[in-house]
């Protein structure tokens, strides 16, 4: 056998692949796309896996600025991917892995990790075979008889940077067989009003785009704010050679639960099915995403949250937390409106004012020394008035900075991530413990896939609130983080009326702090949003949006 078929030695027997590209225009939704066909498949009883194949040069997103890019999604094992797994996750529920995401870095990384190592024997190195090869072995890497594997490319067809993917993935379907492989591509019919049309043309020509790199989709998935007439999806499948059947409506729609439910009744997992020939008799069972799309459309209430942010001007950024923010309010039956605060605008402007109508306040995750006086004032506002404060990572620390700065009257308490010239209240970790073995960090080590990343334990105080709203002494959370509260202060933080309620099981690393004078003053060291999901909700979520609408001063 070829070097270049070896990779089919993984192959599970009777897993398919959907591949699934973009065509027209970026910010097609084709992740939402592709997590809500991997929902409706597993409403059919279905084994789904979905992988995300980014074409850019980072080895992961982990030092992309969130403004960029959009939220760092932590898995469970600690991979730092893009935010297409934390929707496949919050849609089917199952935990992602490190093996479901890869870049173009990481690719190249592999093979010329190899190269140095002198595996290739020789061999001058090429984009086709050895980067297409590696991006085939990646796509059946760590299967475990899946009915269906959809694999995401991210991009744009067209793109330079995409093109080895293509050929991959030709390539794949050339050695798996065409029937065990469907391509899938979802583009955008534009509807222009003086014509009164929805226009077909860049559709026609995304897929000719694809036809040169030797692609044939099966099934094309087309975003339009209205009902394709069947005329038009004749004419779509004509000219771009495919079924008028598989020529599918990707309709907007007014939440996104409401998306696979769309898709289903336009006939998407009908029709994978039947191109794969596998029992289609069943419908997929929605009951559970019509309840929450209900509950959406018509809450008992609205509550308003602050979140004071640093990168507010791309709401991507915060996509877990503001997701995770919704899934307490549908577990409330509320619907949560968030004021996104940017926290320097707070810091020149007056908190008095800017915070006044809000229910409750939150402070998420951060990097970096710019907007943190503003993240304190809101601290310090949500602590004096009694507003309940949940802060997150970056968000903790600055609680714990406030209280130190403002109660315990140590001035210059502050994180060693600005510099040493501070009171080093947190500091950097340079020694934790992963599956028992211990991690060590250097200071001036690299950035890159280097934090405290992925599940860790930790264990709360009893009498604590946090272990009244889990339900549990003993959690597990996602963490991403890189400094930590130094405990040599806890003395000084419970004489100013913070507490310590959760650490590290060996002790060491403070997880969770509470203000007990406060009604729902929080501040955690992990992200307990990338967990959330609209059908199992973050526990600290239900409770923090609950405690909003119990904040009676705004009615
Ligand atoms: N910058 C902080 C740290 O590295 C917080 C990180 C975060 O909020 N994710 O510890």
């Amino acid at each position: 056998m070829s070097e270049s078929l070896k990779y089919l030695d993984k192959l599970p027997s009777k897993t398919k692949f959907v591949f699934i590209t973009g065509g027209v225009v970026s910010s097609l939704g084709k992740g939402l796309a592709s997590a809500s066909l991997s929902s409706i498949l597993q409403a059919r009883g279905f084994k789904v896996r979905l992988r995300k194949l980014d074409p850019y040069l980072n080895v992961d997103p982990g030092t992309m600025s969130p403004t960029q890019h959009g939220e760092v999604f932590v898995t469970d094992d600690g991979a730092e991917t893009g935010l297409d797994l934390g929707h496949y996750e919050r849609f089917c529920g199952d935990p992602a892995h490190k093996n479901d995401s890869i870049t173009t870095g990481k690719i190249y990384l592999r093979v010329l990790e190899k190269e140095r190592h002198g595996d290739y024997l020789g061999a001058t190195i090429q984009v086709i075979p050895h980067i297409t090869d590696a991006i085939k072995e990646f796509i059946v890497s760590d299967l475990h008889d899946e009915d269906f594997v959809l694999c995401e490319i991210g991009g744009t067809v067209g793109d330079i940077e995409g093109q080895p993917y293509l050929e991959a993935i030709r390539q794949f379907a050339y050695d798996v067989g065409r029937e065990r492989v469907m391509f899938l591509h979802v583009t955008l019919l534009p509807y222009i009003p003086t014509a009164g049309e929805l226009k077909t043309k860049p559709t026609q020509h995304s897929v000719r785009k694809l036809q040169e790199y030797g692609i044939q989709p099966d099934l094309l998935l087309c975003r339009s704010q209205m009902e394709i007439p069947e005329n038009e999806k004749r004419k779509i499948a004509l000219f771009c050679n495919l079924r008028a059947e598989n020529v599918i409506a990707a309709l907007d729609v007014d939440n996104i639960y409401q998306v696979p439910i769309s898709y289903a009744r336009e006939g998407l997992d009908a029709a994978v099915c039947h191109y794969f020939g596998v029992n289609c008799t069943q419908a997929a069972d929605l009951r559970k995403w019509e309840q929450i799309a209900e509950t959406v459309r018509h809450p008992q209430g609205e509550v308003k949250i602050a979140v004071v942010g640093k990168y507010v001007s791309l709401l991507e950024a915060y996509k877990s937390l503001n997701e995770a923010l919704a899934h307490g309010g549908i577990a409330n039956q509320y619907k949560v409106r968030v004021k996104w605060i940017d926290a320097e605008a707070l810091e020149k402007g007056n908190p008095d004012e800017m915070l006044n109508d809000v229910n409750a306040i939150l402070v998420p995750g951060g990097f970096g020394e710019r907007g943190t006086e503003g993240k304190m004032q809101a601290i310090k506002y949500a602590r004096e008035h009694k507003v309940p404060f949940l802060g997150i990572c970056f968000g903790m620390q600055m609680a714990v900075l406030e209280t130190m700065r403002n109660l315990a009257g140590v001035k210059n308490a502050g994180t060693t991530e600005f510099g040493k010239d501070c009171e080093p209240v947190v500091g950097l970790m340079t020694e934790w413990d992963k599956d028992g073995a211990r991690q060590i960090r250097h200071k001036d080590g690299d950035l890159g896939g280097t934090m405290r990343l992925g599940a860790y334990d930790c264990v709360l105080e009893p009498d604590s609130l946090t272990a009244e709203i889990y339900g549990s002494s003993h959690i597990s959370e996602r963490h991403r983080h890189r400094y930590e509260v130094n405990l040599a202060y806890e003395k000084q933080l419970n004489a100013a009326g913070m507490r310590v309620v959760g650490r590290s099981p060996d002790g060491a690393l403070p997880e969770i702090v509470e203000r007990p004078d406060h009604p729902w003053f929080i501040g955690v060291q992990f992200h307990p949003e990338l967990k959330s999901r609209p059908f199992a909700p973050a526990p600290l979520f239900v409770s923090f949006v609950k405690a909003a609408i119990d904040n009676s001063r705004l009615l």
